[in-house]
């Protein structure tokens, strides 16, 4: 990963360029739901952006550690429900990596909770496994191809 403007698909999945999706919340701008900061806080994993996930996690469940060096070779997010109830929201994801051979995955439901304007993750319960996409399925590299088409 080189210059971080020149990342033409954000690394949260959305086809946009990463300067039109999560770099502005990277930058500091409000995200207007739990879901788009989910997705900033998917991108800023795999763009090691540790103050970022330090500034939207909440200061109760915070990690005194955060070892970004020895996280997974995440490959892509998939959002699988998400919701927002007053100050309370609720992001259900699965979150692929890159195993040698296959790929992994971490699906979480995470719970969300909206402070002095802005959302930050409380908590959730990381469940992981190996992921065995069939042909037809997209691809996990998140190209939006299929499997078969791509990574197979
Ligand atoms: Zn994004
Ligand atoms: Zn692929």
């Amino acid at each position: 990963m080189t210059e971080q403007t020149t990342i033409p698909h954000c690394p949260c999945g959305n086809q946009s360029p990463y300067a039109d999706c999560c770099q502005r919340y990277h930058q500091g701008a409000i995200a207007p739901n739990p879901e788009a900061l989910m997705r900033s806080r998917f991108s800023a994993y795999v763009l090691k952006l540790e103050d970022y996930l330090r500034t939207s996690w909440h200061h109760s469940t915070q990690p005194a550690e955060l070892d970004l060096d020895r996280s997974p070779d995440w490959a892509s997010l998939r959002i699988l429900e998400s919701s927002e109830s007053g100050d309370k929201g609720r992001v259900h994801f699965q979150a692929i990596y890159r195993l040698n051979p296959g790929w992994g995955f971490l699906q979480e439901d995470s719970e969300f909770v909206r402070e002095d304007g802005r959302w930050v993750y409380l908590q959730g319960e990381p469940q992981e496994g190996i992921l065995k996409p069939g042909r037809n399925d997209p691809c996990p590299c998140g190209s939006g191809r299929k499997f078969k088409a791509c990574c197979l």
